[in-house]
């Protein structure tokens, strides 16, 4: 029911590079099996644009150090500095989970918008974040979630974000994470509800159990934590070391047990780990949820994270007029690839 359906295209040119000789370059067209969707896989674009994916170290050093001085997130300041929630939301004003922070943020990118600081260091390296800071974090923002169904019935769809540093589009270095809600979901989460809605109607089965029972083992799978599959998704989104996650069966964030938050939490810190050793320091996560106040049997919770551009003096992007306007996808090596080489980079650090 699940087809993978991709189609090669060719282009020849006479390379500079090869002493005019005839080159091939080879374009991957994907459908993505739920949306229909195109994404582009540019072969050899990875090594392309590789060297502006990495960054210059010093440069860093020098933000860090820039950034601290007035930082709103930083111990001595998150209390003084940062909004609070009204007394007759939150008698305390913010909620504290472990070093996690919960505030209101000051201006957000929905109706109910806040962010978890997540850690007491101003700067973490990719392999730095540990599960505990991202579970501590989680656990903050599912009391914020609580408190939220109990005055406001109506807002219904969260997602936890993820900006980390200036290339994901964070105007903040300290590292935290953004829990937007809203009365209606945000684009992509409702049309993956309408197709998986969709599917269900048609086979009479979840997508997302049947995207999962066709993955497992194969070629694109990563590795399985508390009932959280991970796995490089057939046709990404968007372009850099895309990672995907899904929880078997539960529809909306209020489902998942601490052992599901777990399961996401080491996740997405074996994927930073994967990320740092390539050299990259800065991601962009989503974490999707069906509707807080119902189980959806067609809808499974389910995340996608993305490295992006390096931090250096010549300001590349990868938000590239194909991907960020035309609204297709690209990617820049074949997804089998990239999950071969997280597989192995696991592999290897764990017997250490
Ligand atoms: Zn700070």
């Amino acid at each position: 029911m699940i087809e993978f359906k991709k189609t090669l295209k060719q282009a020849r040119i006479l390379s500079p590079l090869k002493n005019f000789e005839e080159d091939t370059v080879t374009f991957e067209y994907r459908t993505d099996p739920l949306t229909g969707r195109n994404t582009t896989v540019i072969k050899g674009m990875l090594n392309y644009v590789g060297r502006f994916l990495t960054s210059d170290g010093e440069l860093i050093r020098a933000l860090v150090e820039k950034t601290r001085e007035n930082c709103p997130f930083c111990p001595e300041n998150v209390k003084i500095k940062t909004p609070m929630f009204p007394k007759n939301f939150l008698t305390d004003g913010r909620i504290q989970v472990g070093d996690a922070i919960v505030v209101p943020n000051l201006l957000g990118h929905a109706e109910q918008s806040i962010l978890a600081v997540l850690s007491r260091e101003h700067h973490l390296k990719l392999e730095d974040f540990t599960p505990r800071m991202l579970l501590d974090g989680f656990r903050g923002g599912m009391e914020y979630l609580k408190r939220l169904c109990e005055v406001d019935a109506s807002v219904r769809f969260p997602v936890f974000v993820f900006n980390y540093l200036t290339p994901a589009g964070s105007s903040i270095f300290h590292p935290h994470m953004q829990i937007l809600v809203r009365d209606r979901p945000f684009y992509l989460v409702k049309l993956l509800m309408d197709k998986s809605q969709a599917y269900w109607e048609e086979h009479g089965t979840s997508y997302w159990r049947d995207l999962i029972a066709k993955e497992k083992n194969g070629e694109r799978y990563l590795f399985e934590v508390n009932g959280v599959d991970w796995l490089v998704p057939f046709a990404p989104l968007r372009g850099l070391n895309e990672a995907q996650a899904v929880v078997n069966g539960k529809s909306s964030l209020k489902e998942l047990g601490a052992n599901e938050w777990q399961g996401l939490a080491e996740g997405i810190t074996s994927i930073l780990r994967f990320y740092s050793a390539q050299g990259y320091t800065s991601f962009n996560a989503i974490l999707m949820s069906g509707p807080l106040d119902e189980h959806t049997d067609y809808f499974d919770v389910n995340l996608r994270i993305i490295s992006r551009p390096g931090i250096q003096q010549f300001c590349f992007t990868d938000a590239w007029a194909a991907p960020y306007l035309l609204w297709d996808g690209e990617a820049v090596e074949e997804p089998e690839r990239l999950a071969e080489r997280i597989r192995a980079f696991l592999k290897m650090t764990q017997l250490k």
